[in-house]
């Protein structure tokens, strides 16, 4: 345990908050309209600004992309022995909501050109379960490191066969497709401002849908299932998943500086793609997609891992927390772990 933890802090932090925009009378600001009873008012800006970034028609500010992912489950009406399809190269994050609810995973690997899931697995798994009498209920898809996903294909897959699609954007904000925010192709969409995610609150999160009645189960799923009656009454489990005002302001008042801080990250993907290339295989950008290059991740054609440098995600299926999961796919995500690498972003080496 100890040796594990020193070795990971020993690594350079691959991607750190950048508040340099943020002046010190806009947070005592937020904090002096706190004490006067305005935290709402802050959280319907944000609420506002968000919407604009991602143009669509509901955002409903989170604690953070992990509990969005739950609310997400939750307003689907995902719930125990249901099946849930999930990518297993991804963070854990995105697949322990699907626990939470005591529902099963259902893995499928990755297409090896975005590192995404793929489309030619999902419609194996999803033709496979309905064969078991196991139809998925949700198929919860992830923009990789930033990078979108083969969204036409998967959409494709899931208006065929009816199921909702959630995409896991916390990584992805600013990345698109057709020129149209990651997030808002499938029925609801997940963002996170984590303390390493391209803008940042610490901490933080929100769920965005273009479904009114989605966004409405959402928000009330995150505020503990209050009914909109004048007394506490309470017909479901709830949850305290609402996001602060204080982060919702912090948030904000980077959204500006989103285009710029994605130049940044390019423009460190393109040196690292020169200095690498000879050697590595990148994540390629699908047709009509742009990533916001949240991190640099690469697989090296032959050499083994470098203890140096920082892992990428090793799948979810090998995982012991996720052993009674199923798993479509042949083994793809294994190589990304066994020969793949995270850079870090490092901020001040640009020189901008
Ligand atoms: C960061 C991240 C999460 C978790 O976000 P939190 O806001 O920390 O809960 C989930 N999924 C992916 C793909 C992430 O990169």
């Amino acid at each position: 345990m100890n040796k594990t933890a020193s070795l990971t802090t020993s690594l350079q932090p691959l991607s750190l908050p950048d508040f340099s925009g943020i002046e010190a009378e806009q947070l005592i600001s937020v904090l002096r309209k706190c004490e006067l009873g305005e935290g709402e008012d802050i959280l319907q800006n944000f609420e506002k600004d968000f919407k604009k970034l991602a143009n669509v028609n509901y955002c409903v500010p989170v604690s953070s992309a992990t509990s969005g992912l739950h609310l997400a489950l939750l307003a689907l009406e995902v719930g125990e022995n249901d099946e849930v399809i999930c990518p297993t190269f991804t963070f854990a994050a995105s697949a322990f909501p699907i626990l939470y609810q005591k529902a099963t995973p259902v893995f499928v690997d990755s297409e090896k050109d975005t590192w995404n899931i793929s489309p030619e697995y999902l419609e194996k798994a999803i033709k496979s379960r309905i064969l078991a009498g196991k139809k998925p209920r949700a198929i919860i898809i992830v923009h990789s490191y930033g990078n979108p996903a083969k969204i036409a294909s998967l959409l494709e897959i899931a208006n065929h066969y009816q199921i909702p699609i959630i995409e896991d954007a916390a990584n992805a904000l600013g990345s698109t497709y057709n020129n149209l925010q990651v997030g808002t192709f499938g029925t609801i969409g997940v963002f996170s401002f984590n303390r390493n995610k391209i803008i940042s609150g610490g901490a933080g999160g929100s769920v965005i849908t273009n479904n009114k009645v989605i966004s409405e189960k959402v928000r009330y799923f995150a505020h503990q299932a209050k009914s909109n009656l004048a007394y506490y009454h309470h017909e479901n489990i709830g949850y305290n998943y609402g996001l602060s005002p204080i982060l919702a302001e912090i948030i904000r008042l980077q959204l500006p500086t989103l285009e710029k801080r994605i130049l940044l990250r390019r423009y460190q993907f393109d040196n690292y793609l020169k200095g690498y290339h000879s050697e590595a295989t990148f994540q390629n950008e699908a047709n009509n997609s742009f990533s916001n290059r949240w991190l640099t991740v690469f697989k090296y054609n032959s050499k083994p891992f470098p203890p140096e440098y920082h892992h990428v995600w090793k799948p979810l299926h090998t995982q012991p927390v996720f052993e009674k999961s199923l798993y479509f796919g042949n083994q793809e995500s294994v190589e990304f772990f066994n020969l793949g690498v995270a850079l870090p972003f490092l901020r001040n080496n640009i020189g901008q």
